[in-house]
């Protein structure tokens, strides 16, 4: 199927040019907003069992005053900036380390990979050893801690409030740096982007990709230090609930499980992470800076964190049930990305579902005024709705969420920010896509009506 056509992808490109007045008012709403919503959370969690309306309803009461709210606002320590400090040195090592998985596990994409070409027309290398990083990480953990006994497993859990506060610092310092690095260093000037907001440009970011030599903030910081994290928390809050009542529960296990396969495939598939929105589009800015070194290490492992004050022992039918769902939905999510991901890797040349794939063949100008050929993927989950990615990505949510049971909103929490950010991700990618490809991206709403669900929506 072709229609060959040719548009402009420059306008819409990642983050806006001219952001309008309602675009500038959410910034700042998020970037006051999410800080207090974290420590909302934490509050929530870790002084009311899980109780999401309680500490709110209390304040209302006058059951809580600002003096009582105020003690329980997390201290600095040396001990927390120390454990933070030798956590991102650590990953540092790891991500400069040449990558010898991808000689040892057949399949396994790593090494040296080339990222997507950037709208001023580079194509920069990466060090893709994620899995490895992950591994030596969880391998270091398990056995410093539950084998040599350095360090307590709860180590992490026990500095929780602590370790807020200190990575919300540097988080915000790295965003100052980036910032100030864009204006006076920057990597790739011509894919700089600059608004005439300096606070959107600090929020949204100005650099594509900030590099300091090979070191890449984007892959670095939106990969390692977080989502590494995630797994060990993890470990940490099973710990923490075996500390507390002498077991841990099958939620607990449940939720280490399925948050722990979502890890493992984010970085058995890293090189594949290079083509996605996140990394072609994103700009670095605060909202990576401070979003990925907390928010999601502290948003993310919600359900975990919640158990550990509240534990939940489900029924095994129950259990098992839900266990069923996070593996479909995870099953779902990575099916949907590989066929694209090898789709595009092999032009076409590949089998989707046992036979060779339709697509819509089309042209377009990239950013950098060259003229390019891309195709469009009318087969397999692709041709059924136009982001069933996201909707397997939403059901693994779901599941995290009801791993925990029905008591509490809290472990929700992390499926309805997931459903906000796919939908509007999914009305921001397909715009974009409408002014990069044109008649065919009509061509393609009109052959796949639908977004995420069949008949649906
Ligand atoms: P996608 O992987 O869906 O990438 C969208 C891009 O794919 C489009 O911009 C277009 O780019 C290309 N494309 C779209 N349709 C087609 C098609 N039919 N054929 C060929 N190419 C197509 O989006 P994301 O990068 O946002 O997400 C990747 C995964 O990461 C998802 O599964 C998502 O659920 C997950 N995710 C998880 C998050 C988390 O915090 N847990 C956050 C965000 C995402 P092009 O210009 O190349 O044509």
């Amino acid at each position: 199927m072709g229609i060959a056509n040719v548009h402009n992808e420059k306008l819409t490109w990642g983050r806006e040019w001219n952001p309008s007045i309602g675009t500038r008012a959410s910034v700042i709403g998020i970037f006051f907003g999410a800080p207090l919503a974290v420590f909302y959370f934490y509050l929530s969690c870790t002084f009311f069992q899980g109780a999401f309306f309680t500490p709110l309803v209390d304040m209302w009461k006058g059951r809580l005053t600002l003096s009582e709210l105020y003690g329980f606002l997390p201290s600095f320590t040396l001990e927390a900036l120390a454990i933070f400090l030798f956590w991102i040195a650590f990953q540092l090592t790891l991500f400069f380390l040449p990558d010898f998985f991808h000689r040892l596990i057949p399949f396994y994409r790593g090494g040296e990979t080339k990222g997507s070409v950037t709208p001023a027309g580079y194509e920069l290398s990466y060090n893709i050893n994620g899995l490895q990083a992950w591994f030596l990480s969880v391998l270091g953990f398990v056995v410093c801690s539950f084998g040599l006994k350095l360090f307590s497993p709860t180590i992490i859990v026990d500095h929780w409030g602590e370790l807020l506060l200190v990575t919300s610092l540097c988080g915000n310092l790295l965003a100052y740096f980036v910032y100030f690095k864009a204006s006076y260093l920057p990597s790739w000037p011509k894919d700089n982007k600059v608004s005439g907001s300096l606070f959107y440009d600090f929020y949204m970011g100005i650099e594509l990709n900030p590099r300091i030599r090979s070191f890449d903030f984007k892959l670095f910081f939106n990969g390692r230090p977080g989502i590494i994290a995630w797994t060990l928390i993890n470990l940490s809050f099973a710990a923490k609930q075996y500390a507390l009542y002498g077991y841990v529960t099958n939620s607990m296990l449940l939720v280490n499980l399925l948050h722990g396969i979502y890890v493992v495939y984010f970085f058995w598939k890293e090189s594949w992470y290079l083509k996605t929105i996140d990394i072609c589009h994103e700009h670095f800015g605060w909202m990576l800076a401070w979003g990925d070194l907390t928010f999601l290490p502290y948003m993310y492992t919600l359900q975990g964190l919640y158990l550990v004050y509240h534990p939940v022992e489900l029924s095994s039918l129950f259990a098992w049930a839900v266990l069923a769902l996070g593996l479909f939905g995870f099953w779902f999510f990575a099916s949907a990305n590989n066929q694209k991901d090898r789709f595009q890797k092999s032009g076409g040349n590949c089998l989707i579902w046992g036979k060779k794939p339709e697509y819509i063949e089309t042209k377009y100008v990239a950013a950098d005024g060259k003229e390019r050929e891309g195709k469009l993927l009318i087969s397999g989950f692709w041709g059924k709705a136009r982001h069933m990615n996201y909707t397997g990505d939403l059901i693994g949510s779901l599941a995290y969420g009801l791993s925990a049971g029905f008591d509490s909103f809290v472990p929700y929490f992390y499926f309805f920010f997931m459903a906000i950010l796919l939908v509007h991700r999914c009305l921001r990618d397909e715009s974009r896509c409408l002014s990069k490809y044109g008649k065919s991206w009509h061509e393609y709403c009109r052959l796949v009506p639908y977004r995420f669900i069949p008949g649906l929506f």
